[in-house]
Formats: C-alpha cells, sequence, structure tokens
C-alpha cells in the first residue's frame, strides 16, 4: 500500500518508487508536477510507458515523444482511454494537487483497476479542496483554517477530515461565540496549512 487513510484524517502519502513487478507504467500528472516524476521516467526506460500531463491552458490536445498534454476538460475522456485495457501488470502513478489525485484515482478505479495498483505522490501543494457540509458547494485551492462558502456563504471552519468520495475536507459552519457580537465575524486570515 502506498496511502493509507487514518478513520477519515488527511491522507498519508509516502515515498513512490517504480513498481518492477509490473509491465506497463501509466503517469499522470499535473503539470506543475511534471518534475516530480522524472525519477521515475528515467527508472522505467526499459519498460511500456504513457503518460499524461494536465494543463490549465485552453488548448487542443497535444502528442510529443514523451507525453500527450490535454486541457483539464478533457481530462476524464483521456484518462478513460488511458486505461482501458490496462487491468493486469500496470502500475498507475499519479502527481499534482491533492483534489485533483484523488479525482483522478477515482476515474481510475471505475475503469476496475484495483487500487493497489495505483501511487499517489505527496501533493504538490498544502491547499485543500473543502465541500460545504450545509449546501455541498465545493471550492478548490483553500489555503485557510477558516474560509467563506461561495454558495450559502456560511463562514466555514475546515475540518482535518477527509472525503475519498469527494477529494475533500468538510467545512462546517464556525461556531460563534455568544458573548460576541454577531457583527464580528472572524476573518479569513489566520495562514493555516
Ligand atoms: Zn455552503
Amino acid at each position: 500500500m502506498q496511502m493509507t487513510t487514518r478513520g477519515h484524517e488527511r491522507p498519508i502519502y509516502r515515498d513512490v518508487k517504480l513498481n518492477r513487478q509490473s509491465l506497463r507504467h501509466l503517469f499522470i500528472t499535473e503539470e506543475a508536477s511534471l518534475d516530480l516524476l522524472k525519477p521515475l521516467f528515467e527508472a522505467c526506460k526499459r519498460y511500456y510507458k504513457q503518460s499524461l500531463v494536465i494543463t490549465d491552458l485552453d488548448i487542443s490536445p497535444i502528442k510529443t515523444n514523451s507525453y500527450q498534454l490535454i486541457p483539464r476538460a478533457k481530462s476524464a475522456q483521456f484518462v478513460a482511454s488511458l486505461v482501458k485495457g490496462q487491468l493486469t501488470r500496470t502500475t498507475i502513478y499519479i502527481a499534482g494537487t491533492e483534489g485533483f489525485m484523488w479525482d483522478i484515482q477515482n476515474l481510475v478505479l471505475k475503469s476496475g483497476i484495483d487500487k493497489e495498483s495505483i501511487r499517489m505522490f505527496e501533493p504538490i501543494s498544502d491547499t485543500r479542496r473543502v465541500i460545504c457540509t450545509h449546501c455541498f458547494t465545493v471550492m478548490d485551492n483553500i489555503n485557510h483554517r477558516t474560509t467563506q462558502c461561495t454558495g450559502c456563504q456560511r463562514m466555514l471552519e475546515v475540518q482535518n477530515k477527509f472525503s475519498e468520495l469527494h477529494a475533500a475536507y468538510s467545512g462546517v459552519q464556525l461556531k460563534f461565540d455568544p458573548k460576541q457580537s454577531p457583527l464580528v465575524r472572524p476573518r479569513p486570515s489566520s495562514k493555516l496549512f
């Protein structure tokens, strides 16, 4: 196992090494984390490998000798075709932000590949994806312990409970001290993660 979850707390990520039991190695990464994969690319020169790099640029997919560069909007479609028919002796390596990696893992699992064949790198940033437990709005790139929900406008406290399904941490309405004026609201300013 490369990653475990203790209860629903923040997942633990371990060092990722090339799985030499596999014949095929598939890499899926956001553009910002491409460098993380370089040691593995080098290590698997003699193996079959394919790579998808997801970019935020609004481009048509580009195929180079070493990878396919695809826009984020097309990632589900490309991941599905990448893993299609690769059920055995294949290892899938995923790098990027935490929400991205778990989204990709969920897509890969849907294709029938088991979790043991998936390796996730340490997330490239500490930003979290947060899901509001009141209106289920999902917000990406949250850097603070508190944040305002963009859906219901509640001030939320970001919990350490990670939902694998949503690839997100839950955000629960802040409880205010009743002695305080309701107009005095905590500001989302304390740097946390
Ligand atoms: Zn909300």
